[in-house]
């Protein structure tokens, strides 16, 4: 009995498994095509200063709306694909896509741009990044490319000449989700970070009973000052959350409190009737983890 119950078992978890990776490379034919099919779009999220709630910037993030499945996250696509080779391809049309728009915005604008480590660490980006600006007009310090510890990882191009060459150019550079990985302080000393991002998963558990987060939130802030950084803290939802992070001096916040992320034209007309002090509502504090 149990020989027989082991082998249904088995016959369970490889079924399962062959109906994900069938699910994973039909998601990646389909990702092939998305590009040229025109599925694939950019929105763009506040980024606020959370002592005046002025907005100062915006995140770049893209969007895949699939004919079948409807909108497909990015957490989801964005390894898959890295995994097939296509990453740079999809991350150099968003990077061209936040420029232009970024370009055409009635009020200067920060765009920051999520760039993966596969796409950073190819000796070809920073001539890509040189192209984006020139095609669009954007002034290089009003370009912020957020990359993630990953980039130090990988064991590709000279990651120092790409750095340096983007400092050169004079674009930011934020160091996104950080808290998450491994967060080593030595990548805070070897790149020439502008901002540092708290990620989101850090940020949620810190108004709860016991939290060390805050006591950790203050450390990465007086690390960044001292570096002459600025920090954004990412998906503040509660006001809870900002009240925190706005007493620990975090300087920027983002999340659903201020806005959810825009279509290029809805943040056009915002800024068009001077909307970019905007005021944070949200409910007060989060019930559990
Ligand atoms: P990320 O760069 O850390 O971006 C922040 C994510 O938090 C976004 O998720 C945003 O929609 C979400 N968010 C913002 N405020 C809140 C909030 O108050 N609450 C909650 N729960 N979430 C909030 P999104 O758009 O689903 O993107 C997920 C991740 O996918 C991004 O994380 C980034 O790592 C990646 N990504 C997105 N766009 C691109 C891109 O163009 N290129 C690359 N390489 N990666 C991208
Ligand atoms: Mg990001
Ligand atoms: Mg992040
Ligand atoms: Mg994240």
């Amino acid at each position: 009995a149990s020989k027989g119950a082991g082998r249904g078992r088995f016959r369970f978890f490889s079924s399962e498994l062959l109906k994900d990776a069938e699910d994973k490379r039909t998601l990646e034919e389909d990702l092939r095509e998305a590009l040229a099919r025109g599925e694939m779009s950019v929105e763009y999220q506040p980024i606020v200063n959370a002592r005046t709630n002025r907005m100062t910037g915006v995140e770049a993030l893209v969007r895949w709306r699939h004919p079948v499945r409807g909108d497909v996250s990015p957490a989801l696509f964005i390894p898959i694909a890295e995994e097939a080779g296509i990453i740079a391809q999809i991350g150099e049309w968003v990077l061209r896509k936040a420029c232009a728009d970024a370009a055409g915005w009635p009020r200067k604008l920060r765009v920051a741009v999520n760039v993966s480590p596969i796409q950073f660490s190819s000796e070809r980006f920073p001539a890509t990044v040189v192209n984006a600006l020139a095609h669009s007009g954007l002034a290089p310090n009003q370009l912020e490319l957020e990359i993630t510890e990953g980039v130090f990882l990988s064991q590709s191009a000279d990651t120092d000449t790409i750095f340096s060459a983007l400092k050169e150019l004079g674009v930011r550079l934020a160091l996104d989700d950080f808290g998450t990985g491994y967060s080593s302080l030595g990548y805070l000393q070897s790149a020439p970070f502008d901002k540092i991002k708290i990620d989101q998963s850090f940020v949620r558990a810190a108004t709860l009973p016991d939290s060390r987060n805050s006591a950790i939130i203050a450390a990465i802030v007086a690390l960044a000052e001292a570096l002459d950084m600025e920090t954004t803290a990412e998906g503040i939802e509660y006001m809870d959350q900002l009240n925190l992070i706005r007493e620990l001096r975090v300087s920027h916040a983002q999340g659903w409190i201020y806005s959810r992320a825009l279509s290029s034209a809805d943040l056009s007309e915002k800024l068009e009737t001077g909307d970019w002090v905007i005021e944070p509502s949200g409910p007060a504090r989060q019930r559990s983890a």
